[in-house]
């Protein structure tokens, strides 16, 4: 469960997130979307206590993560840009995490879901750019977590490895997971959020349903509603 009660953040004079609250119990998919620069990754990060709000808290399974960090047992958090020491081979990096975190319960079963094998042994600054977030993700779903925190998971991944984070993802919810995401990919958000968190200007713009959010703006698909719900927003900026 995740609790967020009236989160402010500000950047010097850029206020980033205003009055945040949202509340998480069931498991499912949760995708919070938004423009570039509306404060995703700065929610997600507060949620991990890697950055600090200015005003409100967030509670994981009723934990204060200003108060504590235990809860940061229960959350795999995969974090936008991988930040590894790149010199490292990827087995490496692997049982460095190992060693920070503990021992992962399924490592074996996600390096084969993504087709690293042939890597292992290859230094993290050498692979490309989707292989470096397969091991990215893997380093973050090796862990049997309650709670998930993907910060653009699908970001450079190629169709397969896209659709078979589908899948997973699909089968952790059924597994009673709770899995909160963001991502600029409208198909992923149509196939598997359950909700919708719509951020703009620091603000929860829309909370729904991908259907209730197509059928807010009469549009087709998600693409469409989330295109005509920004041109809303600049027109009414404009007046
Ligand atoms: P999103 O993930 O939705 O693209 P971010 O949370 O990364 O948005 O950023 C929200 C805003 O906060 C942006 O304007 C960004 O430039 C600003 N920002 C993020 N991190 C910092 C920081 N450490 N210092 C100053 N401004 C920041």
């Amino acid at each position: 469960m995740i609790e967020i009660k009236q989160l402010y953040k500000a950047y010097r004079h850029r206020q980033v997130l205003h009055c945040i609250d949202l509340t998480i119990k069931k498991a499912g998919i949760y995708a919070i979307l938004g423009p570039n620069g509306s404060g995703k990754t700065t929610l997600l990060k507060i949620c991990m206590g890697l950055v600090l709000p200015d005003n409100g808290d967030v509670y994981i399974n009723h934990e204060s993560v200003r108060a504590s960090n235990h809860y940061r047992k229960l959350v795999s958090y995969l974090p936008q840009i991988a930040r590894f020491p790149d010199n490292l081979k990827v087995q490496e990096l692997l049982r460095l995490t190992e060693l920070l975190r503990g021992k992962a319960q399924r490592k074996e079963a996600i390096i084969e879901m993504f087709g690293l094998a042939p890597y292992l042994q290859q230094s993290f600054r050498n692979l490309s750019g989707g292989t470096q977030q397969k091991v990215n993700l893997t380093t973050c779903l090796m862990y049997d977590s309650s709670l998930f925190l993907l910060d653009e998971p699908t970001a450079a991944l190629d169709p397969v490895s896209q659709l078979r984070l589908k899948e997973f993802l699909l089968k952790e919810k059924q597994r009673g997971k709770i899995i909160v995401l963001t991502t600029h990919v409208p198909h992923l958000v149509q196939t598997v959020a359950d909700e919708i968190y719509f951020l703009l200007s620091g603000k929860i713009h829309f909370h729904g349903t991908v259907d209730q959010l197509v059928d807010a703006y009469q549009a087709s698909d998600i693409e469409e509603a989330i295109a005509k719900l920004l041109m809303h927003q600049q027109e009414k900026i404009k007046v």
